[in-house]
This record gives C-alpha cells, structure tokens and sequence, in this order.
C-alpha cells in the first residue's frame, strides 16, 4: 500500500497509456456486436478542450448507420425483453462492476474529452456504475402491474417494454448521463441505439465496450457517433424506433417533437435550466454560501441544474456578494488532470464563444461585472468564474441559459417578490430555496415553478426520486419508476368474473 496520490504528470502519463487506442484505431460506431466505420467512410476529428489537440478520428454515422443499428435493435429485442429477469439483473450488475473496475481509464477520459475537472469525474463514474445496480435491482418488479376490481371483472395491469430506443445525450458530463439513461432502458427490457454528443465520444465507447464485455447480446446495445443533424436526426425519425430519451438544449428538444411527428415518437425530454437559489435573511447563510458556489462552479458551471441565478433577500445582499467576490476570485482554474484543479476549460470554441460573449451583453446591458468576466491566456478553452450583480431580472443574463461559470445576482424584498423573479422565466428545472422558516419553505416550494426542489440543501441526487423539469426544461421524469413509465407501456387486462350480462345486438 502506498499513499501517493497521483499528481497532474501521473494522470498525463497514465491518460496517454488509455489513448493509445484510440489514436490508433478511431472510434468505431457498433452495430449487432461488430465494431464498423461509417458506410459512408466519413470521419471526424475529437479534439481536447484542454489545449486543441487532435485525441482521434471518430466514425461519422449517417441515416445508412442509423438504420442498420435500428434493425440490429429491432430483431434483438424478442430475446431481451423474454430473458429471465434474474439473468437481466446479472449482466446490468456486471456492467457496474466493469464500470467500477475502468473508472480510472473513464474518468481520465472524460476529463481530457470535455475539461472537466477530475475531482468530479472520479465520482461521476462511479455514480454510474450506481446507476447500473439501482436499475438491475429493478428488473424484477419492471413487469409489476395494479390489481383493479370491479363487479364484473377482475381487472389488472401489466407492463411491457416499448421496444427498441433512440437515445441522445449532450456533451456535459457524458459518461453519467449515458449511464442515467441507458441503464432504465435495459433493465425495462428495451434494446437501444445511443447516439452521444460528436463533442465528447470517447466514454461512450468505453461504456458500450464494458457493457458487451459484461455479456450484453449483439444488437441489444448499439452506437452511432455523429453529428445531431444527420445520424440524431435520422434516429428520431426511424420508424423501427419507438422512443426518443432525449437530454439536451430546449431547442434541440423542439426540432425532435418535430422530427419524429411522423412517426409518432414518445419523446422524455431533459433540457435546459436557469435555477434559481432564493436566500432569506434568516437561513443559514453559510451554508447557502457554500451550495451556491458549488452549483454554479463545479462541472465548470456546464450543468443543468446548476443554480445560475441568485436571489438575495436585499438585507444580506451587500454582505453576502463581498463574501461570494472573494471565494470566487479564489477558485483554482487548471488543467484537468491536477487533482488540486476545480475549473476546467470549457468544451469548446462555439461554446466558450458563447459565454464569453454574456460579459459584453452584462455590461451594455448595465450590469456590473464584479468578479471574472476575462479569460486567462490559453490554448484551451479557459474562462475566469464569473460573477454579475446589479442585474435586473428581466436583462438577458438574468433569464438565458449560459451553461458556463457564471453566476448572475439579484436582490428582492419581499417573499412574493422573490417567487415572482423566481417564476419569471421560460424554464422550470431546479430551485434551491434557503430559510430557516419552515412554513415559508414549503409556502415558496408549492408556488416555485420547477421539478425539482431543495430547501436547505444543494442539489443530491437520490435514485429512487423523480428527476425532471416542467415548463422549457423537460418532459416527463426519471428515477425510480418513472423511468419505466417512459420505457414501458401500460397494459390492461380485464378478465370476466362471472357472465354478466352482454348486450345482444341483433338477437
Ligand atoms: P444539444 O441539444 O446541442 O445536443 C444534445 C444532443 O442532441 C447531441 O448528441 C446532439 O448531436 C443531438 N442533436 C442535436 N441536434 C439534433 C437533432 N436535430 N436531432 C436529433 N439530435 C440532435 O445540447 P448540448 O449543447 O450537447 O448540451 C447542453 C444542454 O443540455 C444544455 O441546455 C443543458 O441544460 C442540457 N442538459 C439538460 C439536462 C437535464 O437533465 N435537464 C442534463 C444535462 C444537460
């Protein structure tokens, strides 16, 4: 046994012994169990936010691919949904042993694919190998249904896999949210075709390589890499694809409803956010101090239930920015790879563009930047964390979704005014409300527009709950059983108790 924690030139070291691979061979999209290259031979190129360098070629799947993973799915999924629940639940708990015993190599990975900082890495990979075993302990009840009496008939209900799935995940902490919505699906007896962001396919590959290696069946798990407007587009409108799980921007969840009309896809949305954290006088404010900083910052601010707007209560507000001022010019921005980093380099050129282009839209819009707003001399994609005040809720910054290191404050007097900011905004994701006021709490969380809220707490995440967002954030909810809601169908079965009376028509 040794202590030595591995430093930033360890981690290089040991990424480089995990790229290895990849530089060499590419990823490959899979389909029926076989690794093959795009029918079209076309390529594209991952590159790391980190400094811009070329991490390797990538198959750039098309409607052709879509198709041959669609069919793969279709005639895979008869043997799935009939396999013994017991063997199911085995092959899910060892992908989550895969997964625990490759955590290194993903997190590794997924840090180099999307600068996110190892520190929350090493844990994301192990929340999904959580994943995994919430939902093999699943499998057994996924089929249960109601038992629903009534004078004539015993009525009762039963459950069924949909069939084969599409499902599409964004960029932003990829190899969980892969995890978060693949695992449901299988342990439902659903087959799948996974199509990740084209910004960050490397963990998808890798979790799909654990999952054959576990012994899941050729064609019950297939990958197609490429960009959303040909291989997503492509998947939503399959018609041998019966649901689209779908996690990314409200618009791109909008073009999707559209797209698969003609099919009439069952479509689970999660989108974007722009949560509120609502801090009265009387909470514990350094404790909300702490959760606000966290849910802004960590993940690089690349999160959708990160707190982006925060309503102070205007007779803490003075005190409570200076505290946040001095915490945020302290947040280490880095590499990846060292441990001691908690910033990483934002996924790429269009998306750093975007947020750095909010620090000139706060200041002619009058706000004032008080901490940040500049960007370190880089190679890659690095952004300084950034605090606005002085806003009004109604300027751009208060109400759009950045998805970057940027927190946006705002003050309030009264209670109801608070929930009127709170509300004033397309989207209904998360809300973080803190008080020491317990009937205020839960006064506020009955009026606050969200799926999801906390009251004292940052966001934790507890599988059996439901996780979702109403209004512009989503569709629909995981979790728990939720996720067989979407992943299955409901059936009714009504049988006859005795021979009640039929109508004769005719007789
Ligand atoms: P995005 O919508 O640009 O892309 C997400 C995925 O959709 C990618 O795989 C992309 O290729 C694909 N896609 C794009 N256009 C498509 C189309 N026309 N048809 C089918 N697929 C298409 O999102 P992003 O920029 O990758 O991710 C960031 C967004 O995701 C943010 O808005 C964030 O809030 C949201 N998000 C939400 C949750 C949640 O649980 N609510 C979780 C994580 C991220």
């Amino acid at each position: 046994m040794t202590d030595h924690q591995p430093g930033l030139d360890d981690n290089i070291a040991t990424l480089e012994t995990h790229l290895a691979r990849f530089r060499q061979d590419g990823i490959q999209n899979h389909i029926n169990g076989k690794d093959v290259p795009a029918r079209s031979g076309e390529t594209f190129e991952t590159r790391s936010p980190v400094d811009g360098s070329l991490i390797c070629t990538v198959a750039k799947g098309g409607a052709d691919d879509v198709d041959a993973a669609a069919r793969a799915a279709k005639a895979a999924f008869p043997a799935w949904r009939d396999m013994k629940a017991s063997e199911r639940k085995a092959i899910l708990h060892r992908i989550a042993d895969g997964i625990v015993a490759r955590s290194e190599e993903i997190a590794l990975c997924e840090c180099w694919d999307t600068g996110q900082a190892l520190r929350f890495m090493s844990k994301a990979a192990l929340r999904g190998a959580e994943n995994f075993r919430f939902f093999a302990d699943k499998v057994a009840s996924s089929r249960d249904g109601q038992s629903l009496p009534s004078p004539t008939l015993m009525n009762i209900t039963t459950r069924v896999p949909i069939g084969p799935v599409g499902i599409i995940t964004p960029w932003n902490t990829p190899f969980m949210l892969s995890t978060w919505k693949i695992a449901p699906a299988l342990a439902a007896g659903c087959t799948v075709v996974h199509k990740p962001a084209e910004l960050s396919p490397l963990t998808a590959r890798l979790l799909m390589e654990i999952a054959a290696d576990a012994g899941l069946p050729d064609g019950v798990w297939n990958l197609i890499n490429g960009f959303g407007e040909d291989a997503g587009k492509a998947l939503t409108e399959h018609r041998d694809i019966k649901a689209i799980a779908f996690v990314g921007e409200s618009r791109t969840g909008s073009m999707i409803m559209k797209q698969g009309a003609d099919t009439l896809k069952r479509v689970h949305f999660e989108l974007g956010g722009k949560n509120p954290v609502i801090v009265f006088d009387d909470a514990d404010l350094d404790r909300a101090l702490d959760a606000a900083i966290f849910m802004i910052y960590s993940l690089n601010g690349e999160r959708c239930t990160s707190s982006s707007r925060l309503l102070l209560q205007d007779t803490i507000a003075e005190t409570f920015q200076q505290k946040l001022i001095e915490r945020v010019n302290k947040i280490r921005v880095g590499h990846p790879l060292d441990p001691k980093t908690e910033m990483g380099p934002l996924i790429a050129k269009d998306h750093y563009d975007k947020v750095t282009s909010y620090f000139d839209i706060a200041r002619s819009d009058g706000a004032t930047v008080a901490a940040g707003g500049t960007m370190p001399e880089s190679k890659g994609f690095y952004v300084n964390p950034t605090l606005f005040t002085n806003a009004r809720p109604d300027m751009r910054i208060a109400q759009e979704e950045i998805f970057g290191p940027v927190l946006t404050t705002l003050t309030f007097t009264s209670e109801e005014e608070a929930l009127e900011i709170a509300n004033g905004i397309e989207y209904g994701l998360t809300g973080y409300i803190w008080t020491n006021d317990l009937t205020r709490s839960l006064r506020f969380a009955n009026g606050l527009e969200a799926g999801m809220i906390w009251v004292n707490s940052e966001n934790v995440r507890h599988l059996p709950t439901p996780f979702g967002g109403v209004k512009a954030s989503g569709i629909g909810r995981d979790g728990g059983d939720w996720s067989f809601d979407f992943y299955m169908e409901q059936k009714h079965i009504g049988l006859a108790i005795g021979k009640h009376p039929i109508a004769r028509l005719g007789a």
